[in-house]
């Protein structure tokens, strides 16, 4: 076992600094108390490709819409700067695995048809073009539709999902459901993407209890701590 000898502790394992004063331990080691954790390198070097090109085409398309042109600014570069930092953003959550991927899955939709809005408002003051409202009528919708799909593929795939990331399939299923009941009440009838979205909703939310029954019940009890 190794010693210090100027905390006077002995320390288990094969480490080389006492964990208290961080001086070189003396003495024969041990074996690891716990496998040793290698950094991962090719993961780190991803984050640094991905964190240089995403700020790398921001500079060029700042440059390119103020510096570079000799007609008169189209100041799209907001826009172009916004979407290259929140993919970059999205895809360091991916290589970091900051979340599980229901969790990843979740926010990217949201962050999507957040921007997607904002793009849209952008577009229709920056440039005077009329406002479609394309965002609210078809791509969260389609977005929420999809995701939706993609969360029960991945669930199948990876039993573990549905054990701990089902909270953000009901997310999903709110978001795909709750505007659709809004919409009805107000209008009375629903543009059709909201109303495929919300079947598929339902659908797939059905699927889930049919054949991840005790799951989901595991998983709602959960999060409202009944349990
Ligand atoms: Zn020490």
């Amino acid at each position: 076992m190794k010693e210090c000898l100027y905390c006077k502790i002995k320390v288990g394992g094969n480490p080389e600094k006492c964990p208290l004063c961080q001086n070189a331990l003396t003495g024969e080691g041990e074996m690891d108390h716990w496998p040793k954790i290698y950094p991962d390198t090719r993961r780190r070097k991803a984050f640094k490709i991905v964190t240089f090109c995403v700020i790398a085409a921001c500079i060029l398309s700042v440059a390119m819409d103020y510096l570079f042109l000799k007609f008169e600014h189209l100041n799209f570069s907001p826009v172009v700067v916004a979407w290259l930092l929140v993919t970059g953003w999205l895809l360091e959550v991916v290589l970091k695995r900051h979340y599980n991927i229901l969790q990843t899955l979740f926010v990217s939709m949201i962050t999507i048809s957040f921007l997607c809005q904002v793009t849209e408002i952008f577009i229709h003051f920056a440039w005077d073009v009329p406002n479609l409202w394309i965002t609210p009528n078809y791509i969260i919708p389609s977005v929420c539709a999809v995701c939706m799909v993609a969360g029960i593929v991945l669930s199948l795939v990876d039993k573990r999902l549905t054990e701990h990331s089902m909270i953000y399939t009901f997310l999903n299923f709110l978001v795909g459901v709750i505007p659709w009941i809004v919409i009805m009440i107000v209008n009375s009838k629903a543009p059709l993407p909201w109303s495929i979205c919300m079947v598929v909703n339902v659908l797939i939310l059905v699927a889930f209890i049919v054949f991840r029954g005790k799951k989901v019940l595991a998983e709602l009890k959960k999060r409202f701590h009944t349990e």
